[in-house]
């Protein structure tokens, strides 16, 4: 599937185990990443400080849902369900999410 428009949902709702270059800290579950624009774009798309993960994810309905709001849900259930095995790592699994 292609990313929808004004979404972000991955850039807001899982957690990184990584400091993303610009932050100070690991991102927290549900908070926008510091490079999501006010439109829900990536701000450093393209650009070599972009985290490998970001550049590896793909669009996929399996996370993506049918809406913004089933995106959200989807990865804020999925953070949740593996937090206690990832130590606060992503919603993602490494095979998804590389880092
Ligand atoms: S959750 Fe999916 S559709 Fe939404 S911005 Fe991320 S990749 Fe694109
Ligand atoms: S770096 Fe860009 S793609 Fe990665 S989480 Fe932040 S805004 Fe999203």
């Amino acid at each position: 599937m292609d990313c929808r428009i004004n979404c972000g949902a991955c850039c807001i709702a899982p957690s990184f185990k990584q400091v993303v270059f610009g932050m100070d800290h690991p991102k927290h579950a549900g908070e926008p990443c510091i490079h999501l624009t006010t439109d829900m774009r990536c701000a450093i798309y393209g650009q070599p400080e972009r985290p490998g993960f970001c550049q590896a994810f793909r669009a996929d309905p399996l996370f993506c849902g049918s809406s913004r709001e089933e995106a959200l849900a989807i990865l804020s259930d999925l953070e949740r369900t593996t937090l206690p095995l990832s130590q606060g790592c992503t919603a993602f699994s490494s095979q998804n999410r590389p880092d």
